[in-house]
């Protein structure tokens, strides 16, 4: 039995992974500065109450984090397609590419593999820390960049809405590594929610600092139908404590664009270079 089949006959509490033969690994992307995307999973276990991805992926959101596909023959068809189809590849425009599966399945690192070897560039984002393993292949691409988002220092204010993420304290640690190495890197930091980024501005600030990151895009959180009942719901659980306050601010075009001023001229005073997201 392979790594792969152990793996998705383990069960337990994490969401089921389900193998998924895929007939294409890239297709064109309309992102910005992005020609190709490439997918290995379908859904995502971090399972952000934010997430936009459903919206995209026409998934039902409370199903975002559960029953997770995993694109077994995705390396294949990579190295099939890589000689005919050129540009910067988007590694997880729909998916956390180093969700928790990856780290038995190896789905993107495999695909990395294949991307060193047909010389391709990459551009990736992810909640994990996990990308770390992967530096040696990232310092091999013929250009990588790498995204790594945070929206708050404190680990506690980020499990409310990130409930299957790693913490921001191993990120930072992440995104330190990723810049010692060499690899570019920057922080999105999005979205800035209420009661969840403000928690500790400054904190916030001082340790994307300290990371030497160079670069940081921001953006404001952008409500879909039913998220704001749904990050109601997870903070009645969560955080019920900040209910209210949250509530308060959510739809509060104000408190964005403070909080956004406030962040970009202090990103600036510490030598980051700061845009808005897309
Ligand atoms: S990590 Fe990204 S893709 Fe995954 S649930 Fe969170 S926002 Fe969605």
């Amino acid at each position: 039995m392979s790594d792969l089949d152990a793996f998705m006959d383990e069960g337990g509490t994490a969401p089921r992974i389900v193998r998924k033969e895929c007939s294409t690994a890239l297709s064109p992307s309309r992102l910005p500065g992005l020609d190709l995307a490439l997918n290995p999973y379908t859904r995502c276990a971090h399972a952000c109450t934010y997430c936009y991805a459903p919206y995209i992926m026409r998934v039902p959101p409370h199903q975002w984090g559960a029953d997770i596909q995993a694109k077994v023959n995705i390396a294949r068809l990579l190295s099939r397609e890589l000689g005919r189809k050129r540009g910067v590849v988007g590694l997880g425009t729909v998916t956390d590419p180093y969700q928790p599966a990856e780290a038995r399945l190896h789905l993107t690192r495999r695909c990395l593999e294949e991307m060193v070897h047909a010389g391709s560039s990459v551009s990736l984002l992810t909640k994990s820390d996990l990308v770390v393993r992967d530096i040696d292949l990232l310092k091999r691409m013929a250009s990588a960049e790498v995204g790594i988002t945070i929206n708050t220092s404190i680990d506690s204010r980020a499990a409310v809405f990130e409930p299957g993420a790693p913490p921001p304290s191993k990120r930072l640690k992440a995104v330190r590594a990723l810049v010692d190495a060499g690899i570019g890197t920057y922080v999105f930091l999005g979205p800035v929610i209420p009661t969840i980024t403000d928690a500790d501005l400054d904190g916030l600030i001082s340790s994307l600092i300290e990371t030497r990151v160079r670069s940081v895009m921001i953006d404001r959180l952008n409500l879909r139908p039913g998220m704001e009942e749904r990050m109601r719901a997870a903070m009645s659980e969560r955080s019920p404590s900040t209910l209210e306050e949250f509530l308060s601010m959510v739809d509060d075009d104000r408190f964005y664009e403070d909080i956004i001023a406030y962040l970009k001229r202090a990103l600036a005073d510490g030598g980051i270079v700061v845009s808005d997201a897309f």
